[in-house]
């Protein structure tokens, strides 16, 4: 591998510093490649999810309520990647984008930002007390599988919601825009965010 190119590889962007810390944060969550049941997404968990005091059902989703609000707030952790690992996320004019050279070594297959948006913005609602109950649903990407646990083996855990919210991509052939305050519109395939 060339320098140029193990240089463009890092795992961050290296004027990381000049980036406000909520969006480094982002990408570096966005540098977990992470299949449903990898070692990958079970790092992530523990880096991201557990800390916030997330307790896991049986199937694995992780659960945390903050406050009586009957909403269901949602995401989940694992993503289309097609094997575990880490990649590169470069970062500039306000876009973060896949490193075409990771993709072009067949480092990466995507950027994973569905669903690791939703999981950032999840974090930061909990960081703020935003009340509500907070699923991290495993194994999405694979069939629906944490959501059909719930559905199916535990549905008294969604008695009384009011709304469910979703982060995630709307369908598969498109990319749905979330608006999260002043933080950006977001898409399943690049993320973008104003930059004054
Ligand atoms: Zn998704």
């Amino acid at each position: 591998m060339s320098r140029s190119i193990s240089r463009r590889l890092r795992a961050v962007p290296s004027d990381i510093h000049r980036i406000p810390e909520r969006i480094g944060e982002l990408l570096t969550m966005l540098t977990y490649m992470r299949p449903a049941g990898s070692a990958s997404e079970v790092a992530f968990i523990r880096e991201y999810i557990t800390p916030t005091g997330a307790a896991a059902d049986e199937f694995g989703n992780y659960w945390l309520t903050i406050g009586d609000a009957p909403i269901l707030w949602s995401s989940h952790t694992d993503t289309v990647h097609n094997h575990s690992g880490k990649q590169a996320v470069t970062y500039g004019d306000g876009y973060a984008t896949l490193n075409y050279d990771a993709k072009a070594l067949s480092v990466s297959n995507c950027l994973g930002a569905d669903c690791t948006v939703g999981v950032w913005l999840m974090l930061h609602m909990i960081r703020a007390g935003v009340e509500g109950t907070y699923v991290f649903h495993r194994s999405e990407e694979i069939g629906g599988l944490g959501s059909s646990y719930i559905a199916n083996e535990c549905p008294d855990r969604l008695d009384g919601m009011f709304a469910a919210i979703a982060f995630d991509r709307a369908g598969s052939t498109r990319s749905s825009r979330i608006k999260a305050g002043n933080a950006a519109p977001l898409t399943g395939s690049r993320i973008v965010w104003p930059t004054s």
